[in-house]
């Protein structure tokens, strides 16, 4: 064989050559993390994890299916331990009690072992057949970090689930700066670094393409198919929007200023400070003149301008503080690097 066709080892065959223990280990990590948060879904899972199995065996990848338990009551978390019993592949994670989507998707990353993960709903809405061709994309695609779902053909009804939804997809796009037709799709695929630089709290899983672009990831959307729902209730309803307005609140504020918080608190409190120091100015000239403005309901206006002003700075100013503890006390930085694509 030419030197010139001779390909370099690849990191699995010079680990094999140094610690072959090594290497059984790394095998037996899977390619692909698939997790799924459950909250009362008992007659859908059966159907579920057969669909999942069915839609990535064929694709040759090794697999794993973490459904997380959201403390349900309809017996949902003893089914999932019955199906894990003959499926070496299914990790059910059971939560205590019932903490939100959002915590449970996160009890499944702080689990994922693969090298991709892929989230979606339990409640069959999603399709797993769109995985495999997900998959294929990040393989690929050397300039996408993460792929999210586009349920072009929603099957939810119009009024009171998808012009909301359509309003929301507009103003989170806007307000972010990351423009996505569809934020509510559960259906997505990631790199890993993504997962691990991510935390959900609260109810953020709908933000998620925000906090992961704020987290460098290049993201793509892609259209994928959905259905109605045929069992179990929805866990939402029209109260959600204004949960998801205040979210909104704390994404932009997240990715604005969270490095600078100063500039955030700071630049109110000097709006409002400025008039305050101007009307207490112009009260002492009065004053000095001999006025009586103890009476005087601009007084009242103008110490309550300069003392939210200088409050608002201070707040700014602990917020720095945190801000540096939060980096250097955990070790966590406040920039990422582009990772190196793992092949
Ligand atoms: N879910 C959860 N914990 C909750 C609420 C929902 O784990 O407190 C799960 C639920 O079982 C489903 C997914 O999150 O797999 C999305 O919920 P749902 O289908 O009710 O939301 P919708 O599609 O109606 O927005
Ligand atoms: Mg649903």
């Amino acid at each position: 064989m030419a030197a010139g066709n001779t390909r370099p080892p690849t990191m699995l065959q010079m680990l094999e050559i140094a610690h072959p223990e090594a290497l059984a280990l790394a095998e037996a990590q899977p390619e692909v993390s698939v997790v799924i948060p459950v909250y009362n879904e008992v007659d859908n899972l059966t159907e579920l994890v057969g669909r999942v199995h069915d839609a990535l065996a064929p694709t040759g990848r090794s697999f794993e299916l973490i459904l997380i338990d959201d403390g349900s009551r309809d017996g949902s978390a003893a089914m999932l331990e019955r199906l894990a019993v003959q499926r070496p592949w299914l990790r059910p994670v059971l939560l205590a009690r019932n903490y939100g989507q959002s915590s449970a998707l996160q009890a499944g990353f702080d689990r994922v072992q693969g090298r991709y993960v892929v989230t979606l709903d339990g409640d069959l809405q999603n399709d797993p057949l769109d995985i495999p061709a997900m998959l294929d994309r990040l393989d690929s695609d050397d300039s996408v970090d993460m792929i999210s779902g586009w349920r072009r053909q929603r099957q939810d009804k119009a009024l009171s689930r998808r012009l909301p939804s359509v309003i929301a997809n507009r103003l989170i796009s806007r307000a972010t700066s990351v423009h996505l037709h569809d934020y509510g799709c559960a259906l997505k695929a990631y790199r890993r670094h993504v997962i691990d630089r991510i935390h959900l709290y609260g109810e953020l899983h709908r933000f998620i393409p925000s906090l992961a672009q704020d987290a460098g990831a290049r993201i793509a959307e892609v259209p994928v198919r959905h259905h109605a729902r045929t069992r179990g209730q929805s866990k939402y309803g029209i109260d959600r929007t204004f949960r998801v307005i205040l979210d909104l609140v704390l994404v932009v504020f997240f990715m604005r200023y969270r490095q600078r918080p100063l500039h955030a608190f700071g630049a109110l409190g000097l709006w409002l400070a400025t008039p305050g120091v101007a009307i207490l100015g112009w009260l002492a000239v009065l004053k000095l003149g001999g006025d009586d403005i103890g009476g005087r309901p601009l007084l009242i206006a103008g110490v309550m301008l300069l003392l939210m002003g200088v409050q608002l700075v201070v707040a700014g100013l602990v917020g720095e503080l945190l801000i540096r503890i939060y980096h250097e006390g955990r070790g966590s930085p406040q920039y990422h690097t582009r990772e190196p694509l793992a092949r």
